[in-house]
């Protein structure tokens, strides 16, 4: 009994003999940076309360009122909203010329100022195949917020095949298999396809199907920009509701959108098939960005898939070719009428033209009407073949309704994804979609304050606890102790979008703060410099 007690004892009479020479403030600080006094919104979509956020290294390690603040940095948030960090599932942040790119630009202003604190690249089908070659790159460039990856169908058959439009041989097959594999063991969050573009639009469902489930099998999920989202938008729903089926993973409708005047109103009925579909079972959702138009490349967007079969050298063979060039520019002007322009010419605006930086920003009618040609829909498909013929063009398509936007965002699966890159390294160039720029403060200030389509717990659930959770993130995208401190303080009333498709390098406003992994990437609405990001990846061993 001596024994036992003794040690305890003489360390209580030394702690006690000692304590009036400790001073608290030599005592380590509780939290390193607290948030104070303001409204959390967790990110479950449950209603607001008032608290202080501790964060302790990497975590939050509290959520209560009045935090002890000694020795920690204290953010005064009285009055803002404190929210997760926003999680966006759909992020082009793959390797791109010009450096408009995670590598190139790691500061990635844009997203920070959105209050963006997780990106998720390789969607539609693209990407690098080497998953864990290309996350360790990123990770050397210190990015600014976390940054993960799908692996990219699109790429894998490309790798394998080539741009053949064909179907698959066994042995193809199985190599794609490998490395879709090899890519979820590497980290990526599932299999993208982008079933709209060559490679992916020549792949049949059930080859999809198959590599779909080698990704499901190791944790992932599929996400899908679809075939068709114009006159065929049910089939492509329909499609990527039976990937997630046979495939035996979760299935997600990513930007969803209805193209073409003649196909508005559609989203009643494609939002009706994701409910069926998760009434029976089906693990299928949907992400969404907040704007009327959508942006790729005039040749991805407007040149019909056949066309562009074995590559650009192929492509252009096949235009000199008068019979297929007029097959080409029927489909180019049906796609102008019906489809993604919109039907008006005034409603494709070439963004970035590498060969004619003058261009950027002006619609096909409008070069039309520079060049003293009549502004018809057969011109400008015409146009279109030649700008495709000196190089191609991204471009800008003014083809969605307000109405369908407002119902698939109401829709209680979708969440919010932007489909933008990191913002270009040297600012102001080209005329890109805003996307890049507002889309989640554009969701706080357009569809929650102004135009009331959603509350801002509905909102902030949309890009953050919602999309954290469909990516198996478990440890970001709620506020809650023992989270990673990724973290946003934004002021409700101010917080707005301010790029516009005609000046779109304009900065998110209203966002204060912007935590990253337990730093602050910014303060007091200026960029700190720290660059606190991680790269993450899905599957663990
Ligand atoms: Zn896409």
């Amino acid at each position: 009994m001596r024994t036992r007690f003794a040690a305890p004892l003489l360390l209580t009479t030394i702690a006690a003999a000692f304590a009036w020479q400790a001073p608290v403030h030599s005592q380590p600080p509780a939290f390193d940076l607290v948030i104070r006094g303001g409204r959390i919104v967790d990110g479950t979509g449950s209603p607001w309360f008032v608290a202080d956020v501790g964060i302790k290294g990497d975590t939050i390690t509290a959520i209560r009122p009045r935090l002890e603040t000694a020795g920690a940095r204290v953010i005064d948030a009285q009055g803002l909203i404190v929210s997760p960090g926003f999680v966006d599932v759909h992020a082009h942040v793959e390797p791109r010329e010009g450096g408009e790119d995670m590598v190139g630009n790691p500061a990635t202003e844009n997203n920070v100022r959105q209050g963006v604190t997780t990106v998720i690249g390789s969607p539609d089908g693209g990407g690098p195949v080497g998953v864990g070659g290309y996350l360790a790159r990123v990770e050397a460039a210190r990015p600014a917020i976390n940054v993960g990856a799908f692996i990219g169908h699109g790429s894998v058959r490309s790798a394998v095949m080539g741009e053949v439009n064909r179907v698959a041989t066994p042995d193809e097959l199985e190599k794609m298999r490998e490395l879709v594999r090899t890519g979820m063991r590497e980290g990526a969050f599932g299999l993208s396809t982008g079933l709209f573009y060559v490679p992916g639009n020549y792949a049949p469902l059930d080859e999809v199907v198959e590599l779909a489930r080698v990704a499901g099998e190791l944790g992932g999920i599929h996400q899908s920009h679809m075939k068709d989202e114009a006159a065929r938008v049910l089939d492509s729903v329909r499609d990527t509701i039976a990937i997630g089926e046979r495939g035996g993973l979760p299935t997600q409708v990513t930007h969803h959108k209805i193209i073409g005047k003649v196909n508005w109103g559609r989203s009643v009925e494609t939002l009706r098939l994701i409910d069926e579909a998760r009434a029976r079972g089906v693990d299928a959702t949907i992400d969404q960005y907040p704007y009327t138009a959508s942006s790729t490349s005039i040749q991805g967007g407007l040149v019909p898939q056949w066309a562009q079969a074995g590559g650009r050298e192929a492509m252009l063979k096949g235009l000199r070719d008068e019979t297929t060039r007029g097959k080409v520019l029927a489909a180019i002007a049906s796609s102008i009428e019906t489809d993604r322009g919109g039907g008006d010419p005034g409603n494709v605006v070439l963004a970035a033209c590498a060969w004619d930086p003058s261009l950027a920003g002006k619609s096909l009618a409008q070069v039309l009407r520079d060049r003293g040609r009549p502004v018809t829909i057969p011109r400008a498909a015409e146009l279109v073949v030649e700008i495709v013929e000196k190089g191609g063009c991204s471009a800008v398509y003014h083809a969605i309704s307000e109405d369908d936007l407002v119902r698939i965002m109401q829709h209680p699966a979708t969440m919010i994804a932007s489909d933008a890159a990191p913002g270009v390294p040297t600012f102001g160039r080209n005329v890109p979609h805003p996307r890049a720029y507002g889309t989640f403060a554009r969701v706080l200030g357009v569809y929650v304050r102004e135009k009331k389509v959603l509350t801002l717990e509905e909102a902030i659930r949309k890009m953050s606890g919602f999309p954290a959770r469909r990516m198996g993130l478990l440890d970001r995208g709620l506020l809650r102790a023992g989270m990673k401190a990724d973290v946003v303080v934004f002021n409700p009333t101010t917080v707005i979008d301010r790029a516009t498709f005609e000046k779109p390098h304009q900065y998110a406003e209203g966002v204060s703060a912007v935590v990253v992994n337990g730093q602050l990437a910014l303060a007091d609405g200026k960029m700190t410099g720290a660059r606190a990001g991680r790269t993450l990846r899905r599957y663990q061993q």
